[in-house]
């Protein structure tokens, strides 16, 4: 009697990046097309995937990941919630674009309901490239997604040989190939011959907050000021006035804006605005605020945007937003 083995299910959703991304030689590393090349033709590329799992690709977009739109990330999680839900699926990978991959890989983080993995995976050489990085993280990535113990750990980012979470991971560097950190938090694990080792069992992240964002077509406009010395305090009022309904201060240290720009932010706040504090400084937290803005905690300022548009969208009051972000 013969035995077959059913090999595990995996949807890839292709939305582009350098991963997929083609230059005119070998040596190019710079300068080339992000999102040139079909999910179908990565997938062709890497032929020992089959050994691992039955994939199927879906190509959600072809772009270099400034382009990722609220719209294209609620498509995003519409689909990684019917994989979720589906029989004929055991596991999720999504391949991107590095630049903002810690920004994708968080909003799903607050909105899918974490029942099979989901694995994000990037490179930061292009396709074409002597020694491209794009070909071993994809394998490595449906490994992981393939693999029981990448369950419960929400979205899980693959570069480098490393395994780390979406909910902490950040781009540390424009050009290296090791650019994924969570310099606090460190790595959850590692590939041992393409094969995913992880440093601690399943747990989630102090402050998860989790969105039902099932009937959400669009997500409010929130901007991020930077803050600097000498900074202009006016620049806030225009953004309100081009639409948006949250602000998110890159704070210098933990919480610190100029007094002429405070001046302008209680202006904004009194009309409505929701304005949280955030850091420019890669880690730290801004401390819990006792008057009416809001504390971004660890939250990054791109992460931070993401949580309160996500609120906003979820109509929370200005107290359960607080609570939110400051835990
Ligand atoms: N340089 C980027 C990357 O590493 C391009 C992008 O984010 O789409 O994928």
């Amino acid at each position: 009697m013969t035995l077959t083995i059913r090999l595990p299910r995996i949807t890839i959703l292709g939305t582009g990046g350098t991963i997929a991304g083609s230059a005119t030689s070998q040596t190019q590393t710079t300068g080339y097309q992000p999102g040139a090349i079909s999910i179908q033709s990565l997938i062709d590329a890497v032929p020992a995937i089959a050994q691992i799992a039955t994939v199927k690709g879906e190509q959600v977009a072809n772009f270099r990941s400034t382009e990722v739109t609220s719209p294209i990330l609620l498509d995003l999680c519409r689909r990684a919630r019917a994989a979720n839900e589906s029989d004929d699926c055991d596991g999720v990978v999504i391949t991107h674009g590095t630049d903002t991959l810690e920004e994708t890989a968080f909003f799903l983080s607050l909105t899918v309901p974490w029942k099979k993995p989901i694995v994000f995976v990037g490179a930061m050489r292009p396709a074409t490239a002597i020694s491209a990085d794009g070909p071993i993280n994809l394998l490595q990535a449906v490994t992981l997604a393939a693999s029981p113990t990448a369950l419960g750990r929400g979205p899980l980012v693959v570069l480098n040989d490393r395994i780390s979470s979406g909910f902490y991971i950040t781009k540390s560097s424009a050009n290296a190939l090791d650019t994924f950190k969570a310099p606090e938090q460190g790595h959850l694990g590692y590939f041992d011959n393409s094969q995913p080792k992880f440093f601690y069992s399943s747990a989630s992240p102090i402050g998860l907050h989790y969105f039902d964002i099932k009937d959400t077509i669009d997500l409010p406009q929130v901007d991020i000021v930077y803050g600097y010395q000498g900074l202009n305090p006016h620049i806030i009022t225009e953004y309100v006035r081009a639409g948006a309904k949250g602000l998110i201060l890159a704070t210098m240290g933990n919480g610190g804006w100029t007094i002429a720009g405070m001046e302008v932010v209680r202006q904004v706040i009194e009309g409505g605005v929701i304005v949280v504090h955030s850091h420019r400084s890669q880690d730290g937290a801004v401390s819990s605020s006792v008057d009416i803005s809001i504390s971004s905690g660890l939250l990054s300022p791109q992460k931070s945007r993401i949580m309160l548009q996500l609120a906003l969208s979820s109509g929370y009051t200005l107290e359960q937003t607080k609570s939110i972000f400051e835990i």
